[in-house]
């Protein structure tokens, strides 16, 4: 019997990544914004249209590609950011797969226009389903631009799987605010459909907090603060009074990048208990910075999952650390004599 198994083309390949990458318009959102903060922009602006299933566009003013790197970033398994596999355990950047601009290129037509600082002249590249279709040498700021246009369009299947504008929008915005959240130092702006949904200037934490979910938030933050060998902690809590019913005022960052873990969630939930009337959530913002030795955030290709050396320890900090400073601002279970 003649053989039968055969490498998979690069462009086959790609397309089968970008399956695990890019789930919807909002993944693109954060890949390309993780780009450009790891490429250290300091003013980063996010233009989408129709929800993102027609444009994703992210300017930003950080340090921009060579012409043969620009070339070379959308090459699967192509990064700038590791080298070894022991890098791994030593990351600084969000990124580290070289696999997100593969991926999106495979699924999109991509423009990219970029220049380093020390470039006179800089490049532009043209890309669809992962084909070169022109590179040229333009006049552009320092910095980069990547349109990312008719995602999914070669993939009917996935493109007619997309949920409604307003709810792949909400998905957007959401990872807008978590990239957002993490990096109160740089600044971001969103523009929808030409509106202009969010313009957050360059502030601190709390500033940064406000901006995004408005001017009442203010007064019901708590801060929390505490540093010890394995984990520092910062960041706030809601007071308990404005507990709401959702939990779409929860949030986690382990060295400034959003994670879900439903274990600390608990360790919150621990700290307030008494404090909550049946059903209601507390409001978080937690900052934990670890030692980047002490995690694992290579478990999930979206890296929103991470696994902690010491979870046992940690809960046991962040539960402490909560429910010490809710007492410091005098919110103790009320005892009801009554019963
Ligand atoms: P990763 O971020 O995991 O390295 P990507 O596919 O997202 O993989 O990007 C590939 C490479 O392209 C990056 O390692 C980086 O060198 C370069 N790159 C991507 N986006 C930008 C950007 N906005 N500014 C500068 N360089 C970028
Ligand atoms: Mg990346």
């Amino acid at each position: 019997m003649a053989d039968i198994i055969r490498l998979l083309p690069d462009h086959v390949a790609n397309q089968i990544a970008a399956g695990e990458v890019v789930q919807r318009p909002a993944s693109v959102v954060k890949e390309l914004l993780e780009n450009a903060i790891d490429a250290k922009a300091t003013e980063i602006k996010l233009i989408v249209k129709e929800a993102g299933k027609t444009l994703i566009h992210v300017i930003d003013n950080g340090f921009g590609m060579s012409e043969t790197d620009a070339r070379l970033s959308f090459e699967r398994h192509a990064t700038s950011k590791i080298q070894a596999a022991e890098d791994l355990f030593n990351l600084n950047t969000k990124g580290f797969r070289g696999e997100a601009l593969a991926s999106i290129a495979a699924i999109a037509h991509v423009e990219l226009q970029t220049k380093k600082e020390a470039d006179e002249l800089g490049t532009r590249i043209k890309i669809e389903g992962s084909k070169l279709i022109t590179q040229e040498v333009i006049t552009t700021p320092t910095g980069t631009s990547i349109a990312v246009k008719n995602l999914f369009y070669n993939i009917p299947a996935r493109r007619n799987f997309l949920k409604s504008d307003a709810v792949e929008l909400r998905h957007i915005i959401d990872e807008f605010q978590r990239v957002a959240l993490a990096h109160p130092d740089i600044g971001f702006v969103l523009y929808h459909n030409g509106n202009e949904l969010f313009n957050l200037p360059k502030s601190n934490y709390r500033q940064r907090i406000v901006n995004i979910l408005g001017g009442k938030t203010n007064e019901k933050l708590v801060p929390i603060q505490e540093d010890t060998d394995i984990v520092k902690i910062s960041g706030f809590v809601g007071k308990p009074e404005f507990a709401k019913k959702s939990r779409n005022e929860q949030f986690f960052f382990v060295n400034n990048r959003f994670i879900k873990s439903p274990y600390l969630h608990h360790a919150i939930n621990a700290a307030f208990e008494g404090l909550l009337k049946e059903k209601m959530q507390p409001s978080y913002f937690i900052y934990l910075e670890v030692h980047p030795e002490t995690i694992d955030i290579n478990i999930h290709p979206t890296k929103t999952e991470i696994k902690f050396d010491d979870e046992h320890s940690l809960y046991a900090m962040l539960r402490a650390t909560v429910k010490h400073s809710l007492g410091q601002f005098n919110i103790a279970p009320v005892l009801d004599f009554d019963r």
